[in-house]
């Protein structure tokens, strides 16, 4: 026997079914499939205008479902879920209905087939293209946003979203080069979560085999990191301070021949430390007003620039800049 629990993204099919009439849904399917074979690649998802917004329900048509990566078990817990829920549209009275007014109809056997197979790809659209709504920190609801659902996963991610009322915003967490890819973490990041559990959910739910430094360099959660690891003159690799010599390019800092280096090595190991102290006192603010100054907010982008030129991931200093961050763009309206 299955059992089967109908958690958020089944509601949310089943609320966003329930909404569209059976005659306008396959109107909708219809334009997909014309819109599939009529429009090149790059530009499907793409509204009248040319954009590609998360309003457009052309975007949200062409999302991706994975189907071709799923597993015969997992393609028939979905098809079970889409089944259940067509049998609840049927049974609500206001899916099946007249295309001229709302009277309800008997649907024919092939039209229940239809409306499953539609539920089915848009189940597994919610699946990979859902992301959980927040208010005052509690998850309250699950959205689909086709823009962020460009955005790829990495477990060291250059941005963080959260939303705002109906809105989902995306920002920086450190400075990004241009022409770097602005990356999101579809799983909690390394920082909160082994590897290896990471990994593991990220090839069940995503089919993704992560090649991030995170992954690659097998990078410790936040409670293992060293306090602060500084980048080599030479090669920008990480150079401990406790230690004399650079792994990388074997530049040596403790060599009375290098005394210049080492000399500069512990002035901007000192700045990294103040530079870290300030924005820990804003943080302190941030923590007690929830709130703080435009002039504030500036520092602590100044800081998360300066830290990132002169210091190597992955260090608890990162770590601490990113999460005052973060904090920063929960509570600031
Ligand atoms: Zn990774
Ligand atoms: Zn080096």
């Amino acid at each position: 026997m299955i059992s089967m629990e109908l958690s958020t993204n089944k509601n949310l099919a089943y609320k966003i079914f329930r909404g569209i009439p059976y005659s306008r849904l396959t109107l909708l399917d219809a334009e997909q499939r014309r819109e599939t074979n009529d429009v090149c690649p790059e530009e499907l998802g793409l509204n009248d205008a040319g954009i590609y917004t998360s309003e457009s329900s052309e975007a949200i048509r062409h999302l991706r479902t994975n189907v071709e990566l799923l597993d015969s078990k997992s393609l028939f817990m979905h098809s079970l879920v889409a089944l259940v829920v067509t049998k609840l549209l049927e049974q609500s009275g206001r899916f099946f209905i007249s295309a001229e007014g709302n009277e309800p109809m008997t649907p024919s056997n092939e039209e229940l087939i239809k409306t499953g197979a539609l539920l089915l790809s848009n189940l597994l659209k919610i699946q990979i293209n859902c992301y959980g709504v927040e208010h005052e920190m509690k998850r309250i609801g699950a959205g689909i946003y086709p823009t962020l659902s460009l955005v790829n996963h990495s477990c060291n991610p250059s941005a963080k979203h959260y939303t705002r009322g109906r809105n989902m915003i995306l920002r920086a967490v450190r400075p990004i080069a241009a022409g770097e890819e602005v990356t999101i973490s579809y799983t909690p990041d390394y920082l909160d979560e082994e590897r290896e559990k990471r990994r593991k959910h990220l090839a069940e739910k995503y089919h993704i085999a992560c090649e991030c430094d995170a992954c690659q360099f097998e990078w410790q959660t936040a409670s293992k990191l060293p306090a602060l690891m500084l980048k080599c003159f030479r090669c920008t690799q990480s150079v401990s301070g406790d230690l004399p010599v650079c792994y990388s390019c074997r530049l040596e800092y403790k060599n009375k021949s290098s005394f210049e280096d080492k000399i500069r090595f512990d002035t901007i190991a000192k700045q990294v430390d103040a530079t870290f102290l300030s924005a820990c006192k804003i943080a302190q603010n941030l923590m007690r007003a929830e709130s703080i100054s435009e002039e504030e907010y500036q520092s602590l982008c100044t800081a998360t620039e300066f830290i990132h030129e002169h210091t190597a991931m992955p260090c608890q200093v990162i770590y601490n800049m990113e999460r005052i961050l973060e904090k920063y763009f929960t509570v600031e309206r």
